[in-house]
């Protein structure tokens, strides 16, 4: 009886890998069951030693050219192999972008049953995910009751935590006969220096309140100075001001950083789906009774071609000190 935990990486091991580990720790723990981890990728090298510390019993390593990038054909055989090997009665992985692919995949194949954007994991007899629904007004406990039970988990929801640092033991195995339909060469940053929104630590995004799309350019300078990646709502996506990619709420991402500004925005249940378990939330709007006013930590009654400017140049200042 194990848990297993799916280590997601992009050359580098992301950091909701490592959140991964730390809810699959202490569950576990809890569970009395032993942890296992799973690496897929072109090559650990030495970043085994970030995974000390979580009790992480064996450490199964594929390590091949062709597994660089994530494929359905490539990962998801694998995983499905171990965990029957291992006899998992658990499965976590990551909720980002990639992640909840890889997951569904996973879940699929081996006929099981998955949460999504699980928020927090206990252990009650059984695995019990919070998953926020109704587009995040209730968080709902929900108990999974299938075998393996799989869960992937939001990233930035939980603060990685590590007990000691025992290292795990290294079982390299060899890349299994695989049919893979699709090889990923490469893959194309879609700008230099941006930052991926689901994991990112702060989000600044613009709205409606923006007027046009040019004036997207005010909230990215503000991205610049704070390292954020670069949000939107829906309205100012179907305005065709910023692309899809970019949208933040129910039909968009989910993001939970630390930070999460929202500029121009009046703050919809739906877009509140996608960032109100982010852990500070600052409103920039001009209308004192807008909704987000409702949710945020600090809010701001102004216009944004006034506040944020101001806000990007406190904010160089005081990181330049
Ligand atoms: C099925 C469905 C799914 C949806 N999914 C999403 C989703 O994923 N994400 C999402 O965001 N929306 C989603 N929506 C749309 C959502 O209902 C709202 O229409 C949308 O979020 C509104 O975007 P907004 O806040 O930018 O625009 P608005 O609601 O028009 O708000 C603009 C705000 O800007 C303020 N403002 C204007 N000028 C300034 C200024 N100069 N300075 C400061 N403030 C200013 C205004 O006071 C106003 O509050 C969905 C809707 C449906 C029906």
């Amino acid at each position: 009886m194990s848990v297993l935990v799916l280590l997601e990486q992009r050359g580098d091991l992301k950091n909701c890998a490592l959140e991964a580990a730390t809810v699959a720790s202490k569950i576990a723990k809890k569970a009395g069951m032993e942890l296992n981890a799973v690496f897929i990728g072109k090559s650990l090298d030495d970043q085994a030693d970030l995974l000390k510390g979580f009790g992480i019993s064996k450490l199964f390593v594929y390590e091949n050219e062709q597994l660089t990038h994530y494929s359905s054909d490539g990962y998801v055989p694998i995983v499905r192999e171990l965990a029957n090997e291992l006899g998992a009665k658990v499965i976590i992985g990551s909720a980002s972008a990639l992640g909840k692919e890889f997951c569904a995949s996973v879940a699929g194949r081996l006929g099981v049953e998955l949460v999504q954007e699980a928020i927090g994991l206990d252990w009650d007899n059984g695995l019990v995910a919070k998953k926020p629904v109704y587009a995040g007004k209730v968080i709902s406990d929900v108990r999974i009751t299938s075998e393996p039970a799989m869960v992937s988990v939001r990233p930035n929801v939980v603060v990685v935590e590590r007990d000691g640092d025992t290292a795990p033991e290294l079982v390299k195995r060899e890349m299994p006969q695989l049919d893979l339909r699709t090889v990923i060469k490469d893959v194309a940053e879609a700008a230099v220096g941006t930052v991926e929104l689901t994991e990112a630590k702060i989000v600044c995004s613009g709205g409606r309140g923006l007027g046009e799309g040019e004036n997207f350019k005010v909230i990215q300078a503000l991205c610049d100075v704070l390292g954020a990646a670069l949000g939107s709502s829906r309205a100012a996506v179907d305005a065709g001001w910023i692309h899809h990619s970019h949208q933040v709420g129910q039909t968009g991402k989910v993001v939970s950083p630390d930070l999460y500004v929202a500029c121009g925005i009046s703050g919809a249940i739906q877009h509140q789906a996608g960032m109100r378990t982010s852990r500070i939330i600052v409103a920039i709007n001009k209308d004192p009774e807008a909704n987000i006013f409702k949710i945020c930590d600090y809010g701001i009654v102004g216009d944004l071609f006034e506040v944020v400017p101001a806000l990007t140049e406190e904010a160089r200042k005081i990181l330049a000190e």
